[in-house]
């Protein structure tokens, strides 16, 4: 499935700093529009200047990024923990658990924001094949 994306549109001028926009959830044409409709789930499209954001499919990478960006300091934090206090393993459950699950989910709406509109910005689509034909119409 290909998607048109309309990225001169009269009247908006897209976004220069993908980063900075997609953390704020904003739309990546317009700036204005919301990019989120619910915590994790995109709008159809941006309300201000109608980009369909059916080109968006971050997949798996705001996860990733989350997973990466936690777990070194997560972890450093639990081994400082029990090797500091000589916890037990249970106290694990209500203090490194919780803040491992707290900056995950606190990381994935700015990253999916920011996947998103850098795939605006790169205008990353899926990968095809150009045949020789559709190259010489060209
Ligand atoms: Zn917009």
């Amino acid at each position: 499935m290909s998607v048109e994306i309309d990225y001169t549109a009269d009247g908006y001028h897209p976004t220069d700093n993908p980063l900075k926009t997609g953390i704020a959830g904003r739309c990546p044409r317009c700036q204005t529009g919301h990019l989120f409709k619910g915590y994790l789930t995109l709008a159809p499209r941006c309300e201000i200047c109608g980009l369909d954001y059916g080109f968006a499919d971050p997949a798996d990478g705001p996860a990733f990024f989350a997973m990466s960006i936690v777990a070194v300091p997560a972890l450093a934090f639990a081994v400082w923990f029990q090797m500091r206090f000589e916890t037990p393993l249970w106290l694990h459950l209500i203090t490194t658990v919780p803040l491992t699950l707290g900056a995950s989910l606190a990381l994935l709406r700015p990253l999916k924001g920011w996947l998103v509109c850098s795939q605006f910005f790169f205008k990353a689509e899926e990968g095809r094949l150009v045949r020789a034909r559709e190259k010489a119409e060209r």
